[in-house]
């Protein structure tokens, strides 16, 4: 994931925490202070080392709020069991036992479901029902049976006060004393809002009045709707929680999905990181509907955040994987790079070095011919454009032939070595010099007028001449004879060329030894 969506995904994930913070408000007044404290961090930025200094507070809270609901469903459970006990202590009460076991098993596995206490308090009351229908007419020692007196009551008033002699059976004023102190009990402890207060006195009063089982169902009908009411609020809570919460997922996802639609390249994965996400966003809508207790609905949650934090957690890996694999062919491709860089210059430089080579006589070190040719037309041009002169000369060796048949090639090619420094010595810095082919040169005069130039080639011609060279411990004298002729305006460098060595030839015929001007 790229830093901006993971950024969103965080915004979207403070603002669905703190939001769905406002629903879970209003069940305890310290839990309040701590959930509003949670969302206020939330909601300024915190980073997530303070968020988890919050929650850590709120842990200590949130278990005590639990500790709270399970002591009130131990209460329910054993308020119903109590009343089941006393119903069975009544002497010569004949509770169904069907009934009796059905009620039970219920109770074993719906207690701790707070929406469920009413159905239960139900069940006893029609169990209770049950019993006084299928009570058969007592045994006259039996007639102060609890279910009979309190059916009867003018004949249970008259031994109303009378000790029971059976142990383990009651008699109904302490029955209906004990019914009543377990429910009250019970009512006491479900933490109703105060405005109810007068009514369980009401309903503690009516107990205290009566001891008439036919009156216990109209009691145990206040009873239930006491328990409703207390039930009541939670369940509203939960469930605007749970939908709130469900809205939020479902925006949280959306949100990812966007933010993962606009990268077409990873669009795969994605995909299926959108899929799950959406899949459980639609569980969770499904077992929201199912879910009707704090209990349930808080593994609900804390399933789901589990389900798709872990997601999260599987598609960042993916993320890190694709990223670290998309690094890796950058730093491939970067190394390719440099290393095409590095071939590229050394290629150059290679090329430049053969190309030199292709332009360098071996034997002389001069630039050849082919060098010659490639700077000519350029040089001819500048020097017509700016209406500078240019003398060009052929310089040839003189009877070189005879040098190579006299003294050998080696000696030839010393001579061909020798030649050209002794030239050079003649020279201006300006000039240029080529090894045209055999024993053949051209000197290239530029910025130089013909009269300057011929003083330069009279020079060149005279220098080698005076130089003797050393052939076996034998002094011998070399000539070049030279053309030279200056370039004229529009003149080609092959016209220029063809008019010098047209004066080289000239001074062959003269004698050789010369210097021949095409004036
Ligand atoms: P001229 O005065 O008319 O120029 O006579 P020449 O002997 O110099 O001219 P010719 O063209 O008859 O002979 C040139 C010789 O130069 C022939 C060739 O063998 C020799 N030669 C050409 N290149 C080389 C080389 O690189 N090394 C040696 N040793 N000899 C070369
Ligand atoms: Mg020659
Ligand atoms: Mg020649």
């Amino acid at each position: 994931m790229t830093d901006s969506s993971s950024d969103e995904l965080v915004i979207m994930l403070r603002k669905a925490v703190s939001r769905t913070s406002l629903l879970a408000e209003g069940n305890d007044p310290k839990l309040d202070s701590i959930v509003r404290q949670i969302r206020q961090t939330i909601t300024k930025g915190a980073n997530a080392k303070e968020i988890q200094a919050v929650l850590s507070n709120a842990e200590p809270l949130l278990i005590q709020n639990d500790e709270v609901q399970l002591k009130r469903a131990r209460l329910i459970r054993a308020t119903l069991e109590r009343l089941i006990d006393l119903l069975e202590k009544q002497e010569g009460s004949r509770v169904p036992q069907r009934d009796k076991k059905q009620l039970e098993s219920q109770i074993r596995v719906q207690w701790q479901t707070s929406s469920q206490w009413p159905s239960l308090v139900k069940g006893f009351l029609s169990l209770a029902q049950k019993t006084l229908s299928t009570s058969e007419p007592e045994p006259p020692e039996s007639r102060s049976s609890f279910l009979t007196r309190l059916f009867n009551r003018q004949e249970s008033d008259g031994q109303q006060n009378t000790s029971n002699p059976n142990q383990g059976t009651l008699d109904s004023a302490d029955i209906m004393k004990q019914v009543s102190h377990t429910l009250i009990d019970l009512l006491n402890n479900l933490a109703l809002p105060s405005r109810y207060d007068e009514n369980i006195n009401d309903l503690e009063h009516a107990f205290t009045q009566t001891t008439n089982l036919q009156d216990l169902p109209g009691l145990l009908d206040e009873v239930v709707h006491l328990i409703m009411i207390s039930v009541g609020k939670t369940q509203e809570n939960l469930t605007n929680y749970l939908s709130q919460l469900n809205k939020q997922l479902a925006s949280i996802n959306e949100s990812i999905s966007s933010s993962v639609n606009s990268q077409a390249n990873l669009s795969q994965s994605r995909e299926n990181f959108n899929c799950k996400l959406q899949n459980q966003v639609t569980n969770t809508a499904e077992a929201v509907k199912k879910s009707n207790d704090l209990d349930s609905l808080k593994s609900l949650i804390d399933e789901r955040l589990t389900t798709i934090s872990e997601t999260m957690e599987e598609h960042k890996t993916q993320m890190i994987e694709q990223e670290r694999h998309a690094n890796q062919s950058i730093t491939q491709l970067k190394n390719k790079v440099t290393k095409m860089e590095k071939d590229t210059v050394s290629l150059r430089s290679l090329l430049q070095e053969k190309l030199a080579q292709a332009m360098t006589d071996s034997l002389t070190d001069l630039p050849n011919r082919t060098a010659y040719q490639d700077a000519i037309l350029p040089l001819c041009k500048f020097m017509q454009k700016t209406k500078k002169p240019l003398c060009l000369a052929v310089c040839d060796i003189d009877f070189f032939k005879k040098v190579n048949d006299t003294w050998g090639h080696q000696a030839g090619d010393k001579v061909l070595r020798l030649v050209p420094k002794q030239i050079k010595n003649a020279l201006a810095k300006e000039d240029l010099m080529f090894r045209y082919g055999g024993e053949e040169f051209v000197i290239v005069f530029p910025n130089t007028a013909l009269k300057d130039a011929e003083a330069r080639a009279e020079a060149v011609r005279r220098t080698v001449f005076e130089t003797p060279f050393n052939m076996q411990g034998e002094p011998i004298n070399i000539s070049v004879s030279i053309g030279i002729t200056q370039l004229m305006p529009q003149e080609s460098p092959e016209a220029l060329f063809s008019r010098a060595d047209k004066q080289l030839y000239l001074a062959k015929e003269s004698g050789r030894n010369k210097v021949v001007a095409d004036k």
